[in-house]
């Protein structure tokens, strides 16, 4: 955009502002495009230009809405320890499918420029929000913009139980790789010590390349050498190391983070990761944060308010919260707690409760797979476990 056109859309206000166009506020905005002549919406990004940044996995059924960018589906997935222990999981009718971050920005933005009632604003951030009578005030790095209400997606410096940080590279191999095509390898060669978990997370894509990740769960955000020299090991492990790398990804995701105490300004919602989007156990967000954006927009479309990212049900927030805290308590036991779960729930009842659609029965065979003990102790929560550290991803 122009900036005599960003100067006249800070004169005007708009209906709604959207702070981020990331996975929350595309997944917002590409369902108002055209959808909603009448509501003006902002999004106000930093970025200049999206990269191939995310690969976004989840299990659906193989006909959805966003099945024409989905670029590779598998229907097993398989969890591992490095002592041997191994399950391979299937459900009838449900895939576990890729969809690249380069096609999801691309779909949105298709879908959002045409739209005379939406505009992205790129290599524009947005800084404080203030109250005023005509509704919100953005201060942004190019002038200030007034909104009727804010959609806030900024990442956050936020506290979490633990960090789940990861590195990876999609790699091109001179000879086929020898992955199994048909199968992830979710969570394989999963060991555990001191300062938690970690394993390998592969997803083959074609017979000379595929994604590489290496994992930690950690109580502190663990920096990028660290985690680069684990990727290192794996790729060589798998004798990969001589493999061309095509792009790499990464991120450190808060699990179970602390719930947030101060007032926020009335008409500002959060949502993405910063509103809750990311499922604590698992670090899932992109089924949720769609799922919200659904809702939203019908709200919006129907000409009633937004709504942040709307607060965990009881049981799941719980489960996941002691889940977490005896991982924390226990790091050196995760790979057990882990193949436990692999081993003793039967496929379809663990992907219900990653997936957040669990049933009273999953939660069962859940608490029957588990050691009682160390999980007993943590029913009372223990807020005091949190520690504060920056959200980062690259
Ligand atoms: C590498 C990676 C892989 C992932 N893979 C999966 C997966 O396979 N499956 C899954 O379910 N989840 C996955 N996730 C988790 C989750 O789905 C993603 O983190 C998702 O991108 C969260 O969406 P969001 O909109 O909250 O954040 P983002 O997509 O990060 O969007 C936030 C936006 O805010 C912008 N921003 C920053 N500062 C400002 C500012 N001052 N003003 C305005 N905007 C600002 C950023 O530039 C960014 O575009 C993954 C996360 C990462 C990091």
């Amino acid at each position: 955009m122009g900036l005599k056109a960003w100067h006249m859309a800070l004169n005007r206000d708009a209906d709604l502002v959207i702070l981020g166009a990331g996975c929350a506020g595309l997944s917002l905005a590409s369902r108002l495009a055209g959808q909603a002549p009448e509501l003006k919406v902002v999004l106000v990004e930093p970025r200049t230009e999206y990269v191939d940044d995310r690969s976004w996995c989840f299990w659906r059924p193989t006909r959805h809405d966003l099945s024409d960018i989905v670029s590779k589906s598998w229907n097993s997935w398989r969890f591992s320890t490095v002592d041997g222990r191994q399950s391979t999981h299937r459900v009838p009718g449900l895939a576990y499918q890729y969809i690249r971050g380069a096609d999801f920005y691309a779909r949105s933005r298709a879908m959002i420029e045409p739209a005379p009632n939406v505009t992205l604003n790129l290599g524009v951030s947005a800084g404080e929000l203030t109250q005023v009578p005509a509704g919100i005030r953005v201060e942004t790095s190019q002038g200030s913009l007034v909104a009727r209400h804010v959609i806030d997606t900024r990442p956050e410096a936020t506290a979490a139980l633990l960090y789940q940080c990861f590195t990876g590279v999609e790699i091109q191999t001179a000879q086929p790789h020898g992955l199994d095509l048909n199968r992830v390898d979710l969570m394989t060669r999963m060991e555990s010590d001191e300062g938690g978990l970690g394993f390998v997370y592969a997803l083959p894509l074609t017979a000379n390349t595929a994604l590489i990740e290496w994992t930690r769960f950690s109580p502190v955000p663990l920096s990028k050498a660290e985690l680069d020299l684990g990727l290192d090991h794996v790729l060589a492990r798998l004798g990969f190391d001589g493999a061309r790398v095509l792009r790499t990804e990464g991120g450190i995701l808060p699990m179970g983070r602390e719930p947030r105490h101060e007032d926020s300004i009335p008409g500002v919602f959060l949502a993405g990761n910063t509103g809750g989007g990311l499922r604590a156990a698992s670090g899932f967000g992109f089924l949720r944060i769609g799922r919200w954006a659904d809702a939203c927009a019908a709200a919006l479309r129907a000409g009633r308010d937004p709504f942040g990212h709307p607060p965990e049900p009881w049981a799941r927030r719980e489960m996941d919260r002691i889940f977490l805290q005896a991982i924390r308590e226990h790091p050196e036991r995760t790979a057990d707690y882990f193949a436990a779960l692999a081993g003793g729930v039967p496929a379809a009842g663990l992907v219900r409760f990653l997936s957040d659609a669990a049933r009273p029965g999953d939660y069962a065979r859940i608490i029957a797979s588990l050691p009682l003990l160390p999980f007993l102790a943590q029913i009372p929560p223990r807020p005091q476990l949190f520690r504060t550290a920056e959200l980062v991803s690259r």
